[in-house]
């Protein structure tokens, strides 16, 4: 018998547009180790989730014992346990108890994560056997600027959960965060505050010919996805968007690298995608203020990092059923 017990591990990757689901065998090894896997749009509301969460995770799960679940959560995990979770794009998770929900429905004990603690360990779960006692830092530039430490390779959450809220760093005087801050790194460098920027930028110079501009025109609105392509066909306007917001990252990265001194960070998120325009003045940024070398590099798994680093909680709660199973929950 294995040390994460005889029964299957369950990952779930609870996003605000998307949610994840997997099954793998204990131990699981490796970037891909999956025995199935299932996705669906993230419905509008918490119990909406939940009531299709349950029956997708029942199919994946074909009556095989269970021996620990694992959930990345976008949004904010409290300390307690159970955890209680919030949700800027899906409401109603106050009142939706999701891990004693899955604990009942499955049998197996639940351990919750936000999305870049997931995420960051689904990026260590990567690394090899033997070399995954280092520092990590992990930032997350997606919908919002989110990130996570491995200290040791072990989560580092902070007295109040709030360690690698880098999101909410204050680099400027003035620019208004979603948090209700000013001169945040949200406020520049996510997707919706790229996108914002550019388009605003296309309607202070009528003049300048950038290719947006037609885009902004068909659709009123611009995505950051739409400023990387622009700036990768050499558009100006559109790759000074993107290097402002990679110069700020950057930043952000130097002030890591002089705190912690980390052996990697790691940056991962849909922005993360973007091309040399976001890149290059990234790492200048990091080589600017850092006094020495910090290795600052895209996250490897993409968009899957956070369903890995679930597997990595289920394992962790299959470990740790004896302690974490909590009679109340459990009971029919
Ligand atoms: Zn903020």
């Amino acid at each position: 018998m294995s040390a994460s017990g005889p029964g299957l591990l369950v990952a779930v990757d609870i996003g605000g547009t998307k949610t994840a689901l997997a099954v793998a065998a204990p131990d699981p090894g490796g970037p891909e180790p999956y025995l199935a896997r299932h996705r669906f749009p993230t419905p509008p509301t918490a119990g909406g989730v939940l009531d299709a969460l349950l029956p997708a995770a029942h199919r994946l799960v074909a009556g095989r014992p269970v021996s620990g679940i694992g959930v990345s959560f976008g949004g904010h995990v409290s300390l307690d346990t159970p955890p209680a979770l919030r949700s800027l794009h899906v409401p109603g998770w106050e009142q939706v108890p999701l891990a004693t929900e899955m604990e009942r429905a499955l049998g197996a004990p639940v351990l919750v994560a936000n999305d870049a603690e997931a995420a960051a360990r689904g990026e260590h779960a990567c690394i090899p056997p033997g070399q995954r006692e280092i520092d990590l830092a992990y930032l997350t530039i997606s919908t919002g600027v989110g990130g996570a430490l491995l200290l040791r390779g072990r989560p580092h959450r902070g007295r109040n959960g709030l360690a690698g809220e880098v999101g909410h760093i204050r680099l400027r005087d003035t620019g208004a965060c979603s948090c209700g801050g000013q001169g945040h790194l949200e406020a520049f460098a996510s997707g919706p505050a790229i996108a914002r920027a550019a388009a605003e930028a296309v309607r202070r110079d009528p003049t300048d010919p950038t290719a947006l501009r037609a885009r902004l025109d068909r659709d009123g609105a611009l995505t950051a996805r739409d400023v990387d392509a622009a700036a990768r066909g050499g558009d100006p306007l559109a790759a000074a968007v993107l290097a402002e917001a990679g110069e700020l990252v950057g930043q952000a990265s130097a002030m890591i690298g002089l705190l912690l001194d980390p052996d990697v960070i790691l940056v991962g998120g849909g922005v993360s995608q973007s091309g040399d325009a976001f890149w290059e003045p990234l790492r200048a940024a990091v080589r600017a203020d850092v006094l020495r070398h910090v290795l600052v590099r895209p996250a490897l798994l993409g968009p899957d990092s956070a369903l890995r680093g679930a597997l990595e909680l289920a394992a962790d709660a299959a470990r740790g059923a004896g302690e974490l199973r909590q009679p109340a929950a459990v009971a029919p």
